[in-house]
């Protein structure tokens, strides 16, 4: 897959990560839910584009978000799982990113594209 296929550029800012089928099971898998709820999840829209981990070659994605998230201990999976669904609730900092395959870090930080309510983004 290439790096164009799992993301796409929201003309209004930000970049769309899109799941892919093993994104999906990682997800469900760490969050302990079954896969049909975030079957109409195409993915959140981040500020900047997927980078690629130094250590294996692996696209960062929402899984590793989720897996992150989870090992730091500060969110539990309901209020992961709801940005996932439903986006993020308000705006928050952006944080380093560590790949959930090999833990090596990511480049730079990364952040949801937060829309204020009222600019709801095209589905
Ligand atoms: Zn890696």
């Amino acid at each position: 897959m290439s790096a164009t296929e799992n993301q796409e550029f929201i003309s209004g800012g930000g970049v769309r990560w899109i799941l892919t089928g093993e994104e999906r099971a990682s997800i469900t898998s760490a969050l302990g839910i079954e896969a049909h709820i975030i079957d109409h999840v195409r993915g959140n829209v981040m500020t900047r584009e997927r980078s690629v981990c130094s250590g294996c070659g692996k696209h960062s994605g929402l899984d590793d978000l989720v897996h992150n998230a989870i090992m730091a201990g500060v969110h539990d999976g309901a209020f992961i799982l709801k940005v996932l669904v439903d986006g993020p609730q308000s705006r928050s900092p952006a944080h380093g990113l560590q790949c959930s395959h090999c833990s090596e870090n990511f480049d730079g930080v990364y952040d949801w594209h937060y829309i204020p309510v009222g600019h709801e983004e095209d589905h």
